[in-house]
């Protein structure tokens, strides 16, 4: 038995009847760590001592307790960890350490889950391709001159290439679902609401959700039942019983409906994507589903409306790291320099620009034409889909139009940048929950990935219809295996 293979069910069990123990599973997942992380960079922060202690701590307790007892899970470096530091891939916070854990990372704890390390992250999670990195970009691990997508790219790359089973991160506009899509792994981003955002460095508030990234359905669905639920200390999260997902998931789903949009709206692109949709859409067929061809007419505005609130609210967000409260203080003569040094020099490029776009959309006068309008058009896009869900159960999209793209690619023009959100922002913008999966692998062997959006709170039946799907596809693994574990 190689223990980088086992899932988090079976890591569990296995130590639960006393087969390894976490000291054992953390030697394991550390020769990976040393062994690969030096090229792929998906970590900014591994405290192995702090690491051991906890693994060291869990062998001794007698109740072997806790959905995830020993499972290391790698957190993304926005997500706040008592005493670890986080520093959202940012000079600005390179130094923080925080005085508290989101309400996330307690949870695992408390399922006897292990924080193994921070993973890398576009600063302030504004990116696409983890290349916005403070630091160092991180490498996409079935080909390292490509990029893993972002900006949760840390954590896609540390599953994808056996450092950690699972991982978090966060989603604003498709931050966990592109890179899960660009390294071949899983990655869901839950219902507005569902997850607690408390401790998530904020990016833009009213689109941001923590999720989870693994290696399989089932391991999604288990880390999703231990961070979902309500929280006092986040008044957007949302007051309902959260269902047992890792048991309704084995539950049958015997017909249902999904929605496709039409050819047209597909332009553009990649041949491979597209082959690969056109697959699935049949694979769906074939597990019982029924395909509806539906409507979202304001589909194509998403992406300029998500950069007017998304900016908009960043730029209030980020307002607080000003040299006194947070992060780097470059001390000056006046207050103001103290402010205008600490933020020149802190921030990098994108996080630049988006402060700039988002205070210029606030600003007195234009408040009305650009983040007002954009409200209001976010609610048409949302009304879309409401419209749409009376009628099908799941909406079947790409995750992304096109495959891994080179590092440096991009990364000079934004606006090519921002097309690649193009069918991760919608469920943003309307709440809804929404999971890659990997289905094939395209020309270099570069992972395809499919996105199943579901009605508002539906997260059940998404991670049903996609453990279903995963069950009918033939895997991509093998090759990962043969190269990392
Ligand atoms: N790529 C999108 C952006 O740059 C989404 C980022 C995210 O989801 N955090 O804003």
């Amino acid at each position: 038995m190689r223990i980088g293979e086992l899932s988090l069910k079976e890591l569990r069990n296995s130590i639960k009847k006393g087969e390894i123990r976490c000291i054992d599973v953390i030697d394991d997942y550390k020769k990976r760590i040393e062994k690969f992380d030096k090229e792929l960079k998906a970590f900014v922060t591994i405290d192995w001592e702090r690491v051991y202690q906890r693994a060291k701590s869990l062998d001794e307790e007698k109740s072997k307790e806790g959905l995830l007892l020993g499972c290391p899970i790698a957190i993304k470096d926005n997500i706040l960890t008592k005493g670890i530091r986080t520093t959202a891939g940012s000079k600005i916070l390179e130094n923080y350490i925080p005085p508290y854990s989101a309400t996330v990372v307690e949870k695992i704890e408390k399922e006897g889950g292990i924080v193994i390390g921070k993973t890398n992250l576009d600063e302030f999670a504004m990116g696409s391709s983890t290349e916005n990195s403070a630091f160092f970009p991180t490498l996409n691990p079935w080909d390292t001159k490509r990029v893993p997508g972002g900006s949760s790219g840390g954590s896609a790359v540390a599953v994808a290439s056996f450092m950690s089973p699972a991982s978090l991160g966060s989603d604003t506009g498709g931050s966990i679902r592109q890179p899960a899509s660009f390294c071949g792994v899983v990655g869901f981003k839950p219902t507005y609401g569902r997850v607690s955002r408390y401790g998530l460095i904020a990016f833009a508030s009213s689109l941001d959700q923590i999720g989870p990234m693994a290696r399989n359905v089932e391991d999604v669905s288990i880390i999703l039942s231990v961070i979902s639920g309500y929280d006092p200390k986040d008044s957007t999260s949302f007051k309902s019983l959260v269902p047992p997902y890792h048991e309704k998931i084995k539950e049958k789903i015997d017909s249902f409906k999904f929605g496709v949009i039409k050819d047209e709206e597909l332009e553009g692109i990649d041949e491979e994507v597209y082959k690969a949709y056109k697959e699935t859409l049949n694979l769906m067929e074939k597990i019982g589903g029924r395909k509806v061809y539906i409507e979202l007419p304001h589909l194509k505005y998403s992406i300029y409306v998500y950069y007017i609130l998304a900016t908009s609210e960043a730029s209030s967000n980020l307002a607080r790291y000003d040299g006194v409260r947070y992060g780097l203080r470059l001390e000056k003569e006046t207050l103001l320099s103290l402010y205008q040094d600490s933020r020149s020099k802190g921030f990098g490029k994108e996080v630049k620009r988006r402060i700039l776009l988002g205070t210029f959309s606030l600003s007195a006068g234009y408040y009305r034409a650009f983040y007002g309008k954009a409200s209001m058009v976010r609610q048409l896009i949302k009304n879309d889909f409401e419209k749409a869900f009376k009628e099908v159960d799941f909406i079947v999209l790409p995750t992304t139009p096109e495959l891994p793209f080179l590092l440096g690619e991009k990364s000079e023009d934004p606006i090519k940048m921002y097309l690649s959100d193009l069918f991760t922002i919608p469920p943003n913008l309307a709440m809804l929950p929404a999971i890659s999966i990997p289905v094939s692998l395209g020309k270099g062997s570069l992972p395809i990935g499919m996105q199943i959006i579901g009605n508002l709170f539906d997260e059940v039946n998404i991670l049903k219809v996609a453990n279903l799907l995963e069950k009918n596809l033939s895997f991509l693994y093998n090759e990962l295996k043969r190269r990392y574990l």
